[in-house]
């Protein structure tokens, strides 16, 4: 093992540690934690009082006796901040306040009048100010804020390319920073679906998982050994660009035959023999309700070509679990059997055992979840240990 960093750093991995192993397994003795952590009990109990003294930790009733005095239990406390999440799509702006475990206290969505920087910060700024006047009474108050948006983001919080709303360059981490005082995560909201559903959602028990975000095009947050993959520069997981008809429709990225002009909200104009103009998968589903056969033909068209890209993703990442989410989630119903169809159809033998597919649990939430957590974790202290 390599050892990384001074003893201010090893205190601080320590302590992560602790309170990790807290917040996973609660309630638990402090014998406990440091038979999880491998931590020795002196240290162990330092640490434990200074996340005491933070709030973070608090002390609950009388644990289990293995002969002896009683051991105190030890809980997280997630009430000790809150925290904002903020979901930027291409119609509209949802911000929710969360405490300290992902739980939603507070959520407020607004059309977006258009896709101007300004006008998306002004918003921001009046939506803002409602929020903070919700936050309960705290400790640590407000800690943050995530955003998840519909572009390449790279690691300084700079949006390089949100297309649809055509935005390209923006600053939005430092521009959100200087405008609300509070440290600010920007992360491409697939990315950030992909974490709210390994945290709290259908992904709670998975270590491997490609979460795909299904709505006016794809995109993919894909996790691996529980963390986040993110690629060389952060651009990793624009799977709606990967072509699955070699001389297909031609797309607005410049190549031709994208898998999401085929499996996502942008096929309701594509795929039809007569072009449609409703965009809406509201609108489809209710058709669908009705067994009007144009819906059913349409999701079953969608269905059979999201199952070809799930086959792509599960032969070269081989996860135990694939979610879909986004607005097409809606279409569960009639999209399920022919994704599974096509997946059991295509997929290699080994990679489809046990392989799960699932709609995402967290439903229209997964992104400000996700966005809200990146800023407790990163309030949190948690450190990347290399070794
Ligand atoms: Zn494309």
């Amino acid at each position: 093992m390599k050892i990384t960093g001074d003893q201010a750093l090893v205190k601080k991995i320590n302590k992560s540690l602790v309170l990790d192993n807290i917040r996973l397994y609660a309630p638990l003795s402090r014998t406990r934690v440091s038979q999880l952590t491998g931590l020795n009990k002196a240290t162990v109990s330092n640490l434990v009082q200074e996340l005491i003294d933070d709030r973070l930790v608090l002390e609950s009733g009388e644990g289990q006796s293995s002969g002896g005095r009683k051991p105190l239990m030890l809980e997280f406390n997630p009430n000790a901040g809150y925290a904002a999440g903020v979901e930027l799509s291409v119609n509209e702006l949802t911000i929710v306040l969360t405490d300290l475990e992902g739980k939603i206290i507070t959520r407020h969505t607004e059309p977006l009048p258009d896709h101007r920087v300004e006008t998306t910060l002004e918003l921001m700024q009046r939506m803002m100010a409602v929020l903070v006047a919700e936050v309960p009474p705290s400790v640590h108050g407000l800690i943050g804020m995530g955003v998840g948006v519909p572009g390449m983001v790279d690691e300084q919080g700079n949006v390089l390319f949100a297309p649809n709303l055509g935005w390209e360059g923006v600053p939005l981490r430092e521009e959100l920073e200087q405008l609300f005082g509070l440290p600010v995560t920007i992360d491409n909201e697939a990315n950030a679906g992909a974490i709210g559903e390994l945290q709290f959602g259908a992904g709670r028990h998975a270590r491997h998982l490609v979460y795909i975000s299904v709505g006016m095009g794809i995109g993919s947050g894909i996790i691996i050994d529980g963390q986040p993959y993110k690629g060389a520069r952060g651009y990793a997981g624009e799977t709606g660009h990967m072509s699955v008809e070699a001389n297909g429709l031609p797309c607005s990225c410049g190549s031709r035959g994208c898998w999401e002009l085929y499996a996502s909200e942008l096929a309701y104009e594509h795929t039809l023999i007569d072009p449609h103009p409703n965009t809406n998968t509201a609108y489809w589903v209710q058709q669908a309700m009705w067994d009007e056969p144009e819906a059913i033909r349409l999701f079953q068209c969608i269905g059979e070509y999201l199952g070809v890209g799930i086959t792509n993703l599960v032969n070269s990442f081989n996860p135990e679990l694939v979610i879909i989410g986004g607005h097409m989630r809606q279409a569960e119903p009639w999209i399920a059997p022919h994704v599974e169809a096509v997946v059991s159809q295509r997929t290699l033998p080994y990679h489809r055992q046990k392989l799960v597919i699932q709609y995402s649990e967290l439903g229209e939430q997964s992104t400000v979840i996700g966005a809200a957590y990146a800023a407790i974790s990163q309030f949190l202290g948690r450190v990347r240990i290399s070794i």
